[in-house]
């Protein structure tokens, strides 16, 4: 069945449609975004036979992360066999950890092979989501324009909203400043003297590359982070005929690194086993510096794994160089041409590149998003995300949340995690739709369970006592990002119960079982 938006619906227009002068349009199931979680839910959708849907893209193209990142040295950090979708393996892969460009074409062509195109309406940007008690359905604000949905579906990323440093003076900077994810092609950095603000996962990829032809680099380093080599190889033509002949080869590679992963929990769990790896990694900053000044910088303060750990064979010996100095102390302020620090010294800089990293547990959408009663989810969740298994919220009926809160991972690919909820989002759909459903929504004291779970198992773990300040914890002190087990664990129980959920029928199925009710009642009492 083709995709088909209908025009206005039959449910009476109230407001909706009214105040922008034109009707709304109709659809089943709206997908906000169109990287791994919007694309996914798209094609397990059409493979339901479901194919009432929509995606919302503000962007003119698929992709989200791997699309917006494109500076130089992107890539994966976890190997790409298990960083893809299980049901679409790709054997083409060159390396076991693709570039950007790689997994980007990657997504478009499951958009093209999955027929998602006709479904996409891209410079679509969701404003606004307010929930219609009344109707039972989503008024949706676009910049293009009004929807109404059944059922919304938030795959809008938690790595989508770049954060810019908050630094005096930063925007009366003469010279260039650009976010990492937002990488300005146009400018020639050959020869100049370049600022890189931050040391998190994308600094240390496009770090090496640029201090190839920068006359200078100054790295603003906050903290130190750990950092180990990469095992990395290029996948030739001859594995890769393999890969297509045998499926199952490429499946088994994906079993071997998903299990090898998995292993790091245990040690998230039982933190003082990270020290073994810790040595490894010492051992491995001594060989790339001989200063011992840069590398007393260099070191972590905390346990492995508080904050992400970092893998990189280019990273450490790149901090090395002549042309790069490794700033520790805090910058005071930014300058028409030079940026200054604490201790009084002004740093002369052309360019600055901004290597903060993301708004994520800020969640920018939780402002847009109304429920019952007009609350927001910001409002609701007051600086600390919650959801029933970092999916569904109480009060806020149909909206399915992928990589909500709690579902956030250290160590391995949430594309599981993606698939591990659209089981449980399309679970719920199916229910619905075979039972006459009009509404679900999880039951709160099940969604109190499931936090007050999470947070039990968070005791103890590295990120509650490995040391560090991450942007794993909320202003509140919750770890609200992270899923604290297994994958496999999450995957198993993460499944749709219609007992832990709220469910109401459809209004005209409420109106037919009274009628025959009523009916019922007059066949019992003739004359009555
Ligand atoms: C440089 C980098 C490397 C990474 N490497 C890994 C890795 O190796 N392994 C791993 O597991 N994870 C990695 N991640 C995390 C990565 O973000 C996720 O793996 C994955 O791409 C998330 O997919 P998503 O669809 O949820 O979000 P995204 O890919 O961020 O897609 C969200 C989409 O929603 C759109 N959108 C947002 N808001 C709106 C709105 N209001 N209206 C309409 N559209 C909207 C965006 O434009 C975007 O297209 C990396 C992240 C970065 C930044």
């Amino acid at each position: 069945m083709a995709y088909h938006e209908t025009d206005g619906f039959d449910r009476g227009q109230g407001t909706n449609g009214a105040a922008a002068g034109a009707p709304p349009r109709h659809v089943g199931i709206a997908i906000v975004g169109s990287g791994f979680a919007g694309l996914g839910t798209g094609i397990l959708l059409k493979r339901e036979g479901i194919h009432d849907f929509a995606i919302f893209e503000r962007a003119g193209d698929v992709g989200g992360t791997w699309r917006d990142n494109s500076y130089p040295g992107c890539a994966c950090d976890v190997e790409s066999h298990l960083y893809s979708f299980s049901f679409a393996p790709n054997p083409t892969w060159s390396r076991s950890y693709s570039p950007q460009a790689e997994i980007f074409a990657y997504l478009r062509r499951c958009a093209d092979d999955y027929g998602l195109r006709p479904h996409l309406r891209f410079h679509h940007e969701l404003t606004g989501a307010a929930w219609d008690d009344e109707r039972r359905l989503w008024v949706l604000e676009t910049s293009a324009g009004r929807y109404t949905a059944d059922v919304l579906v938030g795959g809008m990323g938690a790595f989508s909203e770049p954060a810019i440093p908050a630094v005096p003076g930063l925007g009366s900077f003469e010279g260039k400043v650009f976010h990492s994810a937002r990488w300005d092609h146009g400018h020639d950095l050959r020869g100049r003297e370049v600022a890189v603000i931050g040391t998190g996962a994308s600094a240390i990829q496009f770090v090496p590359e640029i201090q190839r032809e920068v006359k200078k680099l100054a790295l603003f380093q906050r903290t130190p982070a750990w950092v180990v080599p990469r095992y990395e190889h290029a996948i030739g033509p001859a594995v890769q005929s393999a890969y297509r002949l045998a499926p199952s080869l490429q499946k088994l590679s994906r079993a071997i690194i998903y299990l090898r992963r998995e292993l790091f929990v245990v040690a998230f769990r039982h933190p003082t086993l990270m020290r073994l790896v810790e040595r490894l990694a010492l051992r491995y900053l001594k060989t790339c510096i001989s200063d011992p000044e840069l590398r007393a910088k260099l070191t972590p303060s905390f346990r492995m794994g508080c904050k992400r750990i970092l893998i990189s064979n280019e990273y450490l010996p790149a901090l090395a160089k002549e042309n790069v100095e490794v700033v520790t102390d805090p910058i005071r302020e930014v300058r028409a041409r030079s940026i200054v620090t604490d201790d009084g010294r002004e740093h002369p800089v052309d360019t600055i590149i901004c290597g903060t990293g993301f708004r994520v547990t800020e969640m920018p959408f939780a402002d847009r998003i109304r429920g019952r009663g007009g609350r927001t989810l910001a409002e609701m969740w007051r600086g600390s995300p919650a959801a029933h298994w970092g999916t569904t919220v109480s009060g806020f009926p149909n909206l399915f949340l992928l990589l909500g809160p709690s579902t956030g991972l250290g160590h391995t690919s949430v594309v599981f995690m993606i698939e591990s909820q659209l089981e449980l989002v399309l679970g719920a759909i199916r229910h619905m739709r075979r039972h006459g459903f009009a509404t679900v929504e999880p039951r709160p004291e099940e969604q109190a369970r499931f936090v007050a779970e999470v947070d039990g198992q968070m005791g103890g773990t590295v990120w509650t006592a490995g040391g560090c300040a991450s942007w794993y914890i909320d202003p509140t002190g919750r770890n609200s990002t992270l899923w604290p087990g297994f994958t496999f664990s999450f995957r198993r129980r993460c499944r749709f119960r219609a007992a832990e959920y709220l469910l109401e029928r459809r209004a005209d199925q409420d109106r037919a079982q009274a009628r025959d009710a009523v009916q019922a009642s007059a066949v019992a009492t003739p004359g009555g």
